[in-house]
Order: structure tokens, then C-alpha cells, then sequence
């Protein structure tokens, strides 16, 4: 069916995901396995990628009305046109990516209402009020998603007609009452030149259209950019026969989840509304009650989605997130997918359901996101020292917060950018959040259950978060909150605990998060399926030791400037700075040898008989003196020491500093520290030996960009090696020039680490300090397609990277191969890495990931292998 851009479900199957979207995939497949699903029709993620390109897709719309020809036939209704005491054929329109987006694009319900439809579906119904309610609803949202009117105005003329008729509630409203709601709604977009289409073709074809624009509104793509989704996947549309939850009491709407989405425990769990309309579920404006509360009142009904949910789970292997209505004691499925879920519950439900024979342990290990696996060591409160809870509302997402009060997107950036955590708290939480939620530590909010927005996007994002407290009230725009009497404001402290829902006043202490038991079970079954060695980026002992119990086999890099920087050290740095004759230079570096020796004594200790790349000192000199404009004051007040140190800091500025006087240029012209470096390491070493510990130190210089660099370092260290016997010596690749030239510094050396920071940066010519200022932006725009200081450009900085290592490889085949950036512990980076080096290096927290990441990546290469 080339040329096809709308199906049926019926005729669906075997499509990719990516042509029908997350939605229209998922509703294919419950066709298949013979759940009940209301018909549909899928508009493909390629008339979107068109449409977004050309303004138009041709032809569309007659394709789009021959299979609603056929959909009429299906449900035995005309679309838009009720019939004797049959009412008219209404569709929802909704967005569905290849990738889950909850929440971000636009949906329209009730489609393909007019008048006559109206007075039909009255008659059909028995039920004027809820016919009356269904056109205003569509008009509301139509005018909403398609004719650009703010929702609040809307939401005023509603307020208005229940002023004037003097009640509280919707539910208060007579049909009456509707009726001429839906007349000011009309005569409003009237007058305002973007008339309501009273054709139901119209109506279809704007909806589309503003679907597939909704796939460019600034939600999605702040969406986009931070789970790093591709800008150019498009979103299809579902065209879908409605079914009504809001048809009385033995009508209603709900979402279940086939195991609990926060802690993974397995069972149905999910939430539901009595008489209502999906979008109030998860929309979070009504709080809806546990599904478990059916088997009280709709014992059957109960036992019909236990039975659903099952077969999802089998069907699916998965754990499935289900949108469902019932519409007078009937049940529908709208919706399925894959459920998220915290790392937590995604590591219990990968181990369990391959214990239960679901899936197989290799599935299991692929089915946890590795980039996810720190917020499994989030802290809890302590519950030693924490006070009584002021509030206490639904675990959302779990760990434990503390920060500042905010109300919006802009007070959690105003907050961030002076580097203080925050607190978001709102009435609910809607997609315009996403900015604030993304950038906070917590989430708390008055309303809404465990499915609403705020939960769902909290849990996603891995942020601790507490929602529909009840008990608190929150005024966001006066920027203050209440807890009975007790009156909270922007800024003030509050802590939370997404995994109890419990609210502190002020800020309490916070417990480390206990190991998991299941966590090592799934790494377990990962870890004969990596080959990638996984080290830790560590400078202190405790830093090591915490490595050590993630798993790290070893240090892959020890900053050492960073014990330059402690507070006893910093006199001695600044006197060798400052050293003017030998003698002066010679007692600095003295006294700093004896720090330093200490030092690696610790960390070697702490890694015992793993190994340990030390890196000599990499930053500028003049990082180590105050500010200059420090010094200028001090030294105009008369302090004589800061009048040197002023003169010295002058003298060692740098426009660039970090294309400047550092790294291995300092050290090649500095060797006294150098020299002072090594030979501590050394010594410490041998003294370990001496008291029978197995240390295994490597020594590594930075920001090597020219073979003759490296080898005269290395003639440097052999002075020493003479004495204490030798001990692996290698380099940073960390500038562009050292990869190309890879296979002359290659024979120097031992081995090759990749510092991908300063790669990055200097491949790109973008200064990771600064880029923060435009490089969100450019991921935005789908300039860049991520931000490469966060994962790793294979394509340029990869490339340099595979040349260097095949390169250097033949040039030394003894050479080891390691990488120490941060992208170390980021899950693509590691597996773009996996088959090309023998090590990555990752900050303490990411070492699980690495090792993860690294495991994934050799189960996914032998399958590929073998197919
Ligand atoms: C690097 O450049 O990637 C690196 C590991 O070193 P640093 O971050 O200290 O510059
Ligand atoms: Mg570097």
C-alpha cells in the first residue's frame, strides 16, 4: 500500500512504531490480541513529518475520509450526522509519538459535533444535559487546540453562568445552562474571527492539522530536549470512535497500571473517576479514587480489568500503563503502553518478571535504562532526626528533597541560577511546568493522584515528589502557600519524602539510600555480558571507597589539583607560585611533597590492588590565587603580601586560560612539580609495599598535543622510575591534535585516556564553561541534536576517538585504552565505547551505569551478531 498514509487498525498490523506512533502501535496490538477497543484510525508520523515540512500533504484528506467511510460502517454510525435514534459518530483526535510524551502535544474530544448532532445525541441518550455538556466540552477544546484561544477564557465564561445561576459546581449546571454556554462559546469565537466550523469534515481536518503542529509547541520541545528525543520523529494521529465514561454512575474513566509504577511491586494498581471524561484523570483536576475501591461497588467490573490487565502483561511482556472508559457497565481500552516507571520499580520488575518466566535474564538486564540507575541511591530522610510532618500527601516518586520554595518556572531558574536547590509547589502541575519540574530537587502539589501529571513526569524525571496533598492550598501567583494556619512563601524551606508523601518545614537532615538487593541481582546476570572494564573518577579516599562498593575496578582518574585547593595546602601552592629564588621554590614544594605522598597513601589504600591513574596537575597556575580584584583591594590597603601575590596573579593572567600555561606545559616547564608529583607517588607506593598492601598506581599527563611533549615527560619519569622502578605512564587525549597525531605518542606510552570534556570542547571550539548560554538553545532549534557535553558526538569527537585507538593500536599493540570525561557514565556514550577500549571511567554515582551501559551494549552486539 505504498503511498498509504491512513489505516485502519484491522490493517495495522506489522507497521513499525515509528510510522504509527507509541498510541496507534499500542491500540493495533490490543486489537490483535482481542481486547475491546473502540475502531480507530491512524494518521502516520510521516503525513506529520510532511505536513511540518511543506505546510500541506496532499490528498489527505480524501484518504483520511475513505477509511472514515469504512469506520462508519464498523460502529454503524454516520460521522457527525445522528440518524433516527442513532446519534452521530464523535471521535477523539490525539497525538501519539513513536515516544512516549504524556501530556506534551494536543488532544480534542467529542470531534464532529453540530446543532443538528446535538438534538441527536439528546434524543439518542434520553440525556439533553450531557449532550449539551459534550458540545461545549468540544467546543472549549476545539477552541483551545485549533483556533489558539486561552483556556482561561473559556473557564471565565463558565464561571460567568455559574455566577449568574448562583452555584458552585459543573455538576450544578442544568442542560439549559449548557445549552447557552455553548451559544457564548460560539458567538465568543465569532466575534473573535476564528468561527467555530459547525462542518464535522472541518472540524477533522483543523484538528489534525493542529495535531501534527502541536508536535512544535514549546512544551514538546523543552520535553525533547531534556529526555533527548529526536526532533525530526514526527507524531501520527489517532482518530478513534468515542465512548463516553460521563453517562452516569455506572459510567467512568480510569488509568491502571498491570504493577505500581513507584515501587515495582507486582498487582493492578491504578486510579479511577465515577462519571467522567478521561482528560480529568490525567489532568490531576479531580482526584480520583484507588481502583481497588471497584471490587467493593463493581465487583464484575473489577475482575474484567484484572483480567484485561493480565492479558496486556502477556501480550506486551511488559509492565503496561492502560487508559480505559467504561461507558454503562461496558468496558473499553483507549490506550496501552509500556508504563514508566522509577528506577527503583524498573529494576524490581525486570528481576521479577524474569523470576516469573515473563521475559528472559538477558531481556531483564536490557529492560533497565542505565542512565536512570542513580536515582536509585537517592537519599531518604532521616527518621532519627526528622521533626513531626506539617503535611502529608501520595508518594509519587521516591527520595527525599530539600530546598527552596518556588511557584514557577521562572523562580526555579531564578533560584538555580544562584546554584540553590528548590522546591516546586503548585495547585497541580500541567506541561507548562515541565521547565520548573526538570529543574527542581522536589515536587509538591495540592491536587491530583498518583497518575496525574506531576506524578507522571516527576517519576519520569527521577525528581522526589508528593502530590495531592490535601491540606494545602497554593496561591501561586500572590507566591504563597498555606498548611492550615501556617502561611509558607517563595524561598522559605520545606523537605520532602516522595517515598512516604510526608512534608518537613525547613531543611532535614537527609539518610544515604540503603543498597539494593535486586539491583545486584540484575547486575549479576549483566555482568558476564560485559567486556568494557569499568573504573571511577575519584580524587578522595571516600570518593574511592564509595566507587569501590559500586563495583569500580579501579580509579581511571585522580585529579590531583583538587588536594592542591584544601585549606592547609593553599599557603605552600601559592608560595611556589610565588618562589622566586630555587631555595624558595625547593622548601614549597617540599612541604607540598609530604601532602601529597599522604594523599595517595589513602587512595591507594582504599583501591588496594586495583589500579590507580594518578594525573598530574592540569589547571593553570593562577587558579590557585585569589581574585585578582581581591588582591587589587588588599594590596591598595596596604597588604604586602597581597601587593606580590597581586603583581604574580597580573603576570600568570591569561585571556584564555584554558588554551593557556597549564597541563603538560606547565609541567615540562615547571618540573620541579612535576618531579614533586611523581615521586610522592612513588614513595607512597613503595611504603604501601612495605606494609604488605598491593598498590597499583599508573602516572597520566594532561593536555598532551605533540609526541615530543610526551617524550620528554616520559624521559622525566624514567629519572624516576631509575630509582623506584617503573610504573605505567600514559596521556590524556584531550586535544584534537593528539588523536591525529595518535600514532607517534602512541610508542611512548603505556596507555591513551580519553579526556572527552576537553575534547568536546576543543573539537567543537565551544567552551564548557560558557556553552550554557546558547547550547540548549541550539538543541532547541535541532541545531545539534543533543548536547555533546553531555553525551557523547559520535560523529566528530567518536571519529577522533576510533582513529586515535586504531591508530594507536598499531602503532603499540601493548597500548590500553581508557576513557575519563564525563561522558564515562553516560549510558549511549558508554556503549558507543563498549567494543573500541578497555576501560571507561565515571564519577562514583555512574559507575553503575557504566557497568550497566556496558553490559547492554555486549548483549546487544552479540545478538546482532548472530542474526
Ligand atoms: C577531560 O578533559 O575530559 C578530563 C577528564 O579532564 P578535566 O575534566 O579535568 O579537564
Ligand atoms: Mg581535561
Amino acid at each position: 500500500m505504498k503511498g498509504t498514509r491512513v489505516y485502519l487498525l484491522s490493517e495495522a498490523r506489522g507497521l513499525s512504531r515509528d510510522l504509527l506512533g507509541g498510541k496507534g502501535f499500542g491500540l493495533v496490538e490490543m486489537v490483535w490480541a482481542g481486547l475491546p477497543v473502540p475502531p480507530a484510525l491512524i494518521v502516520t508520523t510521516e503525513a506529520c513529518r510532511l505536513f511540518l515540512r511543506e505546510g500541506a500533504v496532499p490528498g489527505l484528506q480524501e484518504e483520511v475520509r475513505a477509511k472514515m467511510a469504512a469506520l462508519e460502517g464498523l460502529v454503524g454510525k454516520r460521522f457527525g450526522k445522528g440518524e433516527g435514534n442513532t446519534p452521530p459518530l464523535l471521535v477523539s483526535v490525539r497525538s501519539g509519538a513513536p515516544v512516549s510524551m504524556p501530556g506534551m502535544m494536543d488532544t480534542i474530544l467529542n470531534l464532529g459535533l453540530t446543532l443538528e448532532g446535538v438534538e441527536s445525541l439528546a434524543r439518542a441518550s434520553g440525556n439533553p444535559r450531557f449532550a449539551w455538556d459534550t458540545f461545549r466540552r468540544l467546543l472549549a477544546m476545539y477552541g483551545e487546540v485549533v483556533l489558539r484561544e486561552r483556556a482561561e477564557v473559556f473557564e471565565g465564561l463558565l464561571s460567568a453562568v455559574k455566577e449568574k445561576r448562583g452555584v458552585q459546581s459543573d455538576a450544578e449546571l442544568t442542560a439549559e445552562d449548557l445549552e447557552a454556554l455553548s451559544f457564548l462559546y460560539l458567538r465568543h469565537l465569532e466575534e473573535r474571527g476564528t468561527p467555530f466550523p459547525l462542518d464535522p469534515w472541518l472540524q477533522l481536518e483543523g484538528a489534525i492539522e493542529a495535531v501534527f503542529r502541536s508536535w512544535s509547541n514549546p512544551r514538546a520541545k523543552a520535553y525533547r530536549r531534556i529526555y533527548g528525543i529526536p526532533e525530526d520523529l514526527g507524531t501520527a494521529v489517532v482518530v478513534q470512535a468515542m465512548v463516553y465514561g460521563n453517562l452516569g454512575e455506572d459510567s467512568g474513566t480510569g488509568v491502571g497500571f498491570t504493577r505500581n509504577p513507584a515501587t515495582g511491586e507486582k498487582g493492578l494498581y491504578g486510579e479511577y473517576l465515577r462519571n467522567a471524561q478521561g482528560e480529568d484523570v490525567v489532568a490531576g483536576i479531580r482526584t480520583p479514587e484507588p481502583l481497588s475501591r471497584l471490587r467493593e461497588y463493581a465487583p464484575e467490573l473489577y475482575r474484567e480489568i484484572e483480567r484485561v490487565a493480565d492479558l496486556l502483561e502477556r501480550h506486551f511482556r511488559d509492565m503496561q500503563d492502560f487508559e480505559f472508559t467504561v461507558e454503562r457497565g461496558r468496558l473499553y481500552l483507549l490506550q496501552t503502553r509500556s508504563g514508566k516507571r522509577t528506577a527503583q520499580a524498573a529494576v524490581r520488575i525486570a528481576v521479577e518478571m524474569a523470576e516469573e518466566g515473563l521475559i528472559s535474564k538477558e531481556e531483564a538486564v536490557l529492560r533497565v535504562e542505565a542512565n536512570a540507575l542513580p536515582g536509585l541511591l537517592k537519599p531518604a530522610v532521616d527518621r532519627n532526626k526528622a521533626p513531626e510532618p506539617i503535611l502529608k500527601g501520595l508518594p509519587a516518586s521516591p527520595g527525599a528533597a530539600v530546598g527552596h520554595v518556588v511557584f514557577s518556572n521562572q523562580g526555579a531558574e531564578r533560584y538555580t541560577a544562584q546554584g540553590l536547590p528548590t522546591i516546586l509547589v503548585r495547585p497541580e502541575t500541567t506541561p507548562e511546568d515541565i521547565t520548573g519540574m526538570y529543574l527542581s530537587q522536589g515536587i509538591l502539589t495540592a491536587r491530583g493522584g498518583l497518575t496525574s501529571h506531576a506524578a507522571v513526569v516527576a517519576r519520569g524525571l527521577g525528581v522526589p515528589a508528593v502530590v495531592g496533598a490535601e491540606g494545602l492550598r497554593v496561591a501561586p501567583e500572590e507566591g504563597r502557600a498555606w498548611v492550615d494556619g501556617l502561611e509558607i512563601r517563595e524561598g522559605d524551606l520545606l523537605t520532602l519524602d516522595g517515598s512516604t508523601g510526608e512534608v518537613f518545614l525547613g531543611a532535614v537532615p537527609l539518610a544515604e539510600a540503603a543498597g539494593e538487593e535486586l539491583l545486584q541481582k540484575l547486575l549479576s546476570w549483566a555482568e558476564p555480558h560485559r567486556s568494557l572494564g569499568v573504573r571511577a573518577n575519584a580524587d578522595t579516599p571516600s570518593d574511592a571507597e564509595r566507587a569501590r562498593a559500586f563495583g569500580a575496578e579501579g580509579i581511571g582518574l585522580c585529579r590531583t589539583e583538587h588536594m592542591f585547593f584544601q585549606e592547609e595546602r593553599l599557603p605552600w601552592v601559592r608560595r611556589l607560585i610565588l618562589a622566586r629564588t630555587p631555595e624558595e621554590e625547593a622548601e614549597a614544594l617540599e612541604r607540598l611533597y609530604a601532602f601529597q605522598k599522604e594523599d595517595f597513601k589513602a587512595i591507594l589504600r582504599a583501591m588496594d590492588g586495583l589500579p590507580v591513574t594518578v594525573r598530574l596537575l592540569d589547571p593553570p597556575l593562577h587558579e590557585f590565587l585569589p581574585p585578582l580584584e581581591e588582591l587589587r583591594e588588599k594590596a591598595i590597603a596596604g597588604d604586602e603580601e597581597a601587593k606580590a601575590l597581586w603583581e604574580r596573579a597580573k603576570a600568570l593572567s591569561e585571556q584564555n586560560p584554558m588554551l593557556g600555561f597549564r597541563g603538560i606545559r606547565l609541567l615540562l616547564l615547571r618540573p620541579g612539580i612535576f618531579r614533586m608529583q611523581l615521586k610522592a607517588l612513588l614513595e607512597a607506593t613503595k611504603e604501601l609495599r612495605e606494609e604488605g598492601f598491593d598498590p597499583r598506581p599508573e602516572v597520566m599527563i594532561p593536555l598532551v598535543a605533540d609526541p615530543k611533549e610526551a617524550e620528554q615527560a616520559r624521559a622525566l619519569a624514567e629519572e624516576l622510575f631509575q630509582e623506584y622502578g617503573p610504573i605505567p605512564f600514559g596521556t590524556m587525549m584531550e586535544t584534537p591534535r593528539a588523536a591525529l597525531l595518535a600514532s607517534e605518542i602512541a610508542p611512548l606510552v603505556d596507555f591513551f585516556s580519553f579526556g572527552t570534556n576537553d575534547l568536546t570542547q576543543m573539537a567543537f571550539g565551544l567552551s564548557r564553561d560558557d556553552a550554557g548560554k546558547f547550547l540548549p538553545q541550539y538543541v532547541e532549534e535541532g541545531l545539534f541534536p543533543f548536547d555533546p557535553t553531555e553525551r557523547l558526538d559520535e560523529k566528530g569527537v567518536g571519529r577522533l576517538i576510533r582513529m586515535a585507538v586504531e591508530e594507536g593500536r598499531r602503532a603499540n599493540p601493548r597500548l590500553k585504552v581508557g576513557l575519563c570525561g564525563e561522558h564515562g557514565g553516560e549510558a549511549r556514550s558508554v556503549a558507543f565505547v563498549a567494543e573500541l577500549l578497555d576501560y571507561t571511567s565515571a564519577s562514583p554515582f555512574r559507575v553503575l551505569t557504566a557497568r550497566l551501559a556496558a553490559a547492554q551494549a555486549g548483549l546487544r552486539s552479540r545478538k546482532y551478531a548472530n542474526t
